[in-house]
């Protein structure tokens, strides 16, 4: 059965979305069949494996609104191996419209349930905020991997997922983990190195060996709708990111 993990912070720019593209794109390339699920409004890991929004038909909004089974709406990329269910614009109302409808928090999950048997990896990138899509995220999922922008004020609202997290796990799915911390965009300054050693003096071993780079091949990939992996391989990104996906199936 496929291992789902999440991938949230409700910061925005702290990596989610190049770490969903990368980490799914590098899973893939390794034969693992996996699925990356786009709960973004914004769309980003959607077109960032070069799948061209307007085009489609159907959306991850019609999975969650209408349940349109994600077998009907998965979209093939250019990696072999990697399917994606695209996000759209139109996801922004998906809060709204199931608002007064009961057990909204498992409407991706019992979708996900359908499917995983299909997969080894099933990603899934969140919204930059804790509200019902990346409640539905965290429901779906059996880890959580939450990503550490190496800057200022890196912990700032780390306790309040960390809580959320133990939330969910209490009372809507109790087999959610906290897979591993990701640290990202690390640069070679004193900064950067006091992060990463305030993050690992606070998380020990959920922090993963692995860490992100900041790297502007990583930046680049996403307008020519490519995984860092297939636009420039020998990047430090890229290795950083085929590094995390031996960590990652390693840990299991
Ligand atoms: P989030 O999904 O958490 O909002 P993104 O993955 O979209 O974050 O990253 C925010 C911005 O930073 C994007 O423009 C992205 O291309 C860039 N970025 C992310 N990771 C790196 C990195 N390691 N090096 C350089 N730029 C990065
Ligand atoms: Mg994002």
């Amino acid at each position: 059965m496929g291992r789902v993990i999440v991938i949230a912070n409700q910061k925005g720019g702290v990596g989610k979305t190049t770490t969903a593209i990368n980490l799914s794109a590098c899973m893939a390339a390794a034969g693992m069949k996996t699925l990356l699920i786009d709960l973004d409004p914004q769309g980003n890991a959607t077109s960032g494996l070069g799948v061209q929004k307007q085009a489609l038909s159907r959306s991850v909004y019609d999975t969650l609104v209408d349940h349109v089974a994600l077998a009907e709406v998965v979209q093939p990329t250019l990696v072999d191996g990697l399917m994606v269910v695209p996000a759209t614009k139109d996801l922004v109302g998906a809060e709204i419209e199931l608002v007064d409808v009961p057990e909204r928090e498992y409407r991706l999950r019992r979708q996900v349930e359908q499917i995983r048997d299909a997969y080894d990896y099933v990603f899934i990138d969140c919204p930059p905020s804790l509200g019902l899509l990346t409640l539905n995220g965290l429901v779906a999922a059996d880890g959580v991997l939450i990503t550490l922008q190496c800057e200022y004020y890196a912990l700032e609202g780390l306790s309040e997922l960390l809580h959320t997290i133990v939330l969910v796990r209490d009372k809507l799915n109790p087999r959610l983990r906290l897979q591993g911390v990701l640290l990202t965009m690390y640069q070679h300054t004193n900064l950067s190195k006091q992060v990463m050693d305030d993050v690992r003096a606070h998380l020990g071993q959920k922090v993963y060996e692995t860490v992100i780079p900041r790297n502007v091949t990583l930046s680049e990939a996403p307008s020519f709708g490519k995984p860092v992996i297939y636009y420039d391989v020998k990047s430090p990104g890229a290795r950083a990111y085929l590094a995390l996906a031996r960590e990652v199936a390693a840990r299991g």
